[in-house]
């Protein structure tokens, strides 16, 4: 991953400790994975960084991948291979509609669009449909939704592996899974990890994390939860207190929240530490998995 003219990354990325009265004896440390690459924003980074190289170990010219019209997942992949070297499909859930500013982006990084209709993108795995895209576009290093493989849990193991200071928890957001997975196989003995679900009714999200731990670790050390009280509504969704404590902590702490994951964890951080469920005295890791469109242009 060293071409010429392809930003550096920037790991190991800072730590930084948020001084808030409403903490009380907790101590709160954010990683900013928002600023360890440019293109590739946070966590994306992280989960891309190995399947990259292992795509281009296999010779691969051409990386296809899955998500909805506001996949964060699909821009990255789009930026991944622009700056690569590869050609980039996309394959969207749903029919199509004009543009939103991520797909914009996606096609302005040479990215093509593929839309498949919501039957049919329920399938995408089964061989027909593999067959049916290979037939369109050719062959492919295919990349799973959201691209939480193996490869994702090695590289998000790498951020908690960049973090000097003992902690007794860390919390990240939760979409599919794949970042938590790969923090939980990075703890220290003695810490544990609090996933925030940004979903609704993700109720196959522990099995889906557990079945990763041991696909890429041979286990699941167990030292993990995912709360499900904070998605605000569901994917994307929000409410005015959510909205009124990414505004308050923008003012204090100088920290903009990404809204769609960053938020809601923070949030459930909070609410965990006014409900007692992280004890006076702890020390929390937030991670900070990625920006707001309008910080990140
Ligand atoms: C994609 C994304 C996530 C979700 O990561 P998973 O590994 O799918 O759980 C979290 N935070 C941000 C900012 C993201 O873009």
């Amino acid at each position: 991953m060293s071409d010429p003219g392809v930003p550096a990354p920037q790991p190991p990325t800072p730590l930084v400790e948020i001084r808030d009265e409403r903490l009380g004896a907790v101590r709160l440390l954010v990683k900013r994975d928002d600023l360890v690459h440019s293109d590739i924003v946070g966590n994306k980074w992280r989960k891309l960084r190995h399947l990259l190289a292992d795509a281009r170990e296999r010779r691969a010219r051409r990386l296809l991948t899955f998500g909805g019209a506001y996949s964060n997942h699909v821009r990255a992949v789009a930026a991944a291979g622009r700056l690569h070297g590869f050609e980039t499909v996309g394959v969207i859930r749903g029919e199509e509609r004009p543009f939103n500013d991520g797909l914009a982006r996606a096609v302005g990084d040479g990215m093509h669009l593929h839309y498949l209709d919501r039957a049919t993108y329920r399938r995408k795995h089964d061989p027909d449909v593999i067959e049916a895209l290979q037939g369109a576009f050719g062959d492919f290093y295919l990349i799973p939704e959201g691209g939480s493989t193996v490869h994702a849990v090695a590289g998000c193991a790498e951020l908690v592996d960049e973090i000097a200071e003992p902690f007794d928890v860390i919390a990240c957001p939760v979409g599919t899974g794949g970042t938590l997975a790969g923090i939980v196989s990075g703890l220290p003995p003695g810490s544990r990890a609090l996933g925030v679900s940004a979903l609704r009714g993700a109720s196959s999200l522990e099995t889906d994390v557990h079945d990763l731990l041991v696909r890429s670790r041979g286990r699941d050390p167990g030292n993990w939860a995912i709360d499900h009280r904070f998605h605000s509504g569901g994917f994307a969704r929000s409410t005015p207190e959510l909205a009124r404590f990414v505004d308050a902590f923008r003012a204090r702490h100088a920290l903009r929240l990404e809204r769609v994951y960053v938020a809601k964890m923070m949030f459930g951080v909070y609410a965990a530490v006014a409900s007692g469920e992280i004890v006076p005295g702890a020390t929390v890791v937030a991670v900070i998995t990625g920006r707001d469109d309008a910080v990140a242009s």
